[in-house]
C-alpha cells in the first residue's frame, strides 16, 4: 500500500506522524512524498487556533481534489474536537480520536506500543522527534489542549531511551523530545524529565538532543546542569505568552515576568550562547493597549532571538472564549506586526554574535548546485541557520563551518579544520535528487525552517 502522511501544527503532531511514517516502512508500506502517488492517506490535524482549524479543512479538502481515489484518515486535535465536521469533508474515510492515533499505523509484531520501534528503511535522516509525553493537566484559559488531548500521561523512560538508541543505530544524528507539557514528564510514573534526559544522554549515543517547548514554572535552576553535557542542544523554547502580569493571570499562566526573568538570568548563565526562543499571543480577551506595551517591553528585555506570534482567537470550551471584551481582529493584527519585527530584530542580532566563530552544523539538505558547488544548509545546536557552498552535499553530518557572514535569513559558512580530501571530495557515486539550480527547499527542510 502506499500512504502518504501529512501533519499540521506542532512538533508533538510531527512526532507522532513520523512514528507512524516508520510504523508503516516497518510494515513493509510505501510511505510516499505526495498524495497524488498515494491510496492512503493520514491527516494529523491541528485546533490550536481558529486559523489551524480551518486550514485542517482546507487541506483535506486540497489532499481530495489532488487525487479524488485517496482515502483519507483524520485525526489529531481537529479531528477530536469536531469529528462530526470532519467527517462530512469530502474523501474522508475514517475519523480517529486521538487516544486511538497510535493505532492507525500497523503495529510492529510482538511489540507493545511504547516499545522500540524498528527503524529499517530511515537511515540518512538528520532530525526525529519523539513523543515522551501527551496531554496537560494545566487549564491556561485559552488552550483547548487539555480538552483535545486529556490529562497528562508520560512514555516509560526505558521505551524512550530504547526508541532513540534505534534511531541513533539508523542514523538519525538528532533527536527532539516532544511532548503537550514535556515539563511535567514522570510526574505520573515517579520519575520526572531531569532523570529521562539523563538517561538519554547517558544510555545513548545520539550525537544531539533538543529538548522542545518548556513551561517555565517547570524548571528548577538545578535543570541546567544537564547542559554540561556539549550533546544537549543549546536552546530553550520556553512560553511566554505575555510579558504583563495581568494578562499572565487572567490566562492562568502559573508564572510571572519577574519569576520568567529569573529563570532566563539563570539558564543563561549556565548555558552559554543559549539561545532562547517563546511563544506570545496578541490580542488576549481584555489587552489593553497599556498591557500589549508592557508586555512588548519585558518582550524586548528579554532579548529573544526568536518570537512565535499568535493572534488571540477564541476556542470553545474555554475559559477565554467568554471573557470580554475581546479584541478586534485589525488591533491584534497590528500588534501581531509588532511582536514579529521584535522577532525578526531579535534573530538578526542573536546570529550577528556568532560571525568570526567556528561552531558545529548538522547538515539537513541540500538547495542544489551552483557551478561545481553544492549549497548546504543546516543548524547549528543553538538554531542558527547556517549555509555554505561546498564541493559536495554534506547532509546528515555534523562538520566544524566558521561562521563568515549574515546571509539569506541566516548565516554564511567557510569550511575549516578538515583535510581537503576528508570534506571536500565528491562522494563517489552521488546523483543529486533535486537536479540543478539553486531550486526550493526540500519539504523536509521547508517544514524546518517554518519551526524556527
Ligand atoms: S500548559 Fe497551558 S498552554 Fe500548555 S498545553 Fe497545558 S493548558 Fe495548554
Amino acid at each position: 500500500m502506499r500512504v502518504y502522511l501529512h501533519t499540521l501544527g506542532c512538533r508533538l503532531n510531527q512526532a507522532e506522524i513520523e512514528r507512524m511514517a516508520r510504523q508503516y516502512a516497518a510494515a513493509g508500506h510505501d510511505v510516499v512524498a505526495d498524495a497524488a502517488d498515494a491510496d492512503v492517506c493520514v491527516v494529523n490535524t491541528c485546533a490550536v487556533t481558529g486559523e489551524a482549524a480551518r486550514k485542517s479543512r482546507q487541506l483535506v479538502r486540497r489532499l481530495h481534489r489532488a487525487n479524488p481515489a485517496l482515502s483519507i484518515i483524520v485525526t489529531g486535535c481537529y479531528a477530536q474536537l469536531e469529528p462530526e465536521a470532519v467527517a462530512g469533508l469530502p474523501g474522508v474515510l475514517q475519523v480517529v480520536p486521538n487516544a486511538e492515533k497510535d493505532d492507525i499505523a500497523p503495529q510492529p509484531d510482538n511489540a507493545r506500543p511504547d516499545e522500540a520501534l524498528p527503524t529499517s528503511g530511515t537511515a540518512g535522516r538528520t532530525r526525529a522527534f519523539v513523543k515522551v509525553q501527551d496531554g496537560c493537566n494545566n487549564r491556561c484559559t485559552f488552550c483547548v489542549t487539555t480538552i483535545a488531548r486529556g490529562a497528562s500521561r508520560s512514555r516509560p523512560l526505558s521505551a524512550v531511551a530504547a526508541e532513540i538508541d534505534a534511531l541513533a543505530g539508523a542514523g538519525y544524528k538528532e533527536v527532539v523530545l516532544t511532548g503537550v507539557h514535556l515539563g511535567a514528564y514522570g510526574r505520573d510514573l515517579g520519575t520526572d524529565l531531569f532523570t529521562l534526559v539523563r538517561a538519554v544522554l547517558d544510555g545513548t549515543a545520539v550525537p544531539r538532543l533538543r529538548l522542545s517547548s518548556l513551561e517555565p514554572w517547570d524548571l528548577a535552576p538545578g535543570f541546567f546542569d544537564l547542559w554540561q553535557d556539549g550533546r544537549l542542544c543549546r536552546q530553550l523554547h520556553l512560553p511566554l505568552q505575555s510579558g504583563a502580569a495581568r494578562t499572565l493571570r487572567r490566562m492562568a499562566r502559573r508564572t510571572t515576568p519577574a519569576a520568567y526573568a529569573a529563570l532566563v538570568e539563570s539558564a543563561r548563565a549556565r548555558i552559554p550562547d543559549l539561545a532562547l526562543t517563546t511563544d506570545i499571543i496578541v490580542g488576549f480577551p481584555g489587552e489593553t493597549d497599556a498591557e500589549f506595551a508592557e508586555s512588548v517591553a519585558f518582550a524586548r528585555a528579554m532579548d529573544f532571538a526568536k518570537l512565535h506570534v499568535f493572534r488571540y482567537s477564541p476556542r470553545e470550551g474555554t475559559a477565554a472564549a467568554s471573557m470580554s471584551p475581546q479584541i478586534d481582529e485589525a488591533t491584534k493584527r497590528a500588534r501581531s506586526a509588532q511582536i514579529q519585527a521584535l522577532s525578526d530584530e531579535g534573530g538578526r542580532r542573536f546570529a550577528a554574535r556568532f560571525v568570526g566563530r567556528v561552531m558545529s552544523v548538522l547538515w539537513e539538505a541540500d538547495a542544489g548546485a551552483r557551478g561545481r558547488v553544492w549549497r548546504n544548509t543546516g543548524l547549528t545546536d543553538n538554531y542558527l541557520r547556517v549555509w555554505l557552498d561546498a564541493p559536495r552535499v554534506l547532509t546528515n553530518t555534523i562538520t566544524p563551518v566558521r561562521l563568515a557572514s549574515a546571509c539569506d535569513g541566516g548565516l554564511c559558512g567557510e569550511l575549516v579544520g578538515a583535510s581537503p580530501d576528508g570534506l571536500l571530495k565528491q562522494k563517489p557515486g552521488y546523483v543529486h535528487p533535486g537536479g540543478h539550480g539553486l531550486g526550493p527547499l526540500p519539504a523536509q527542510l521547508t517544514s524546518v525552517a517554518a519551526s524556527l
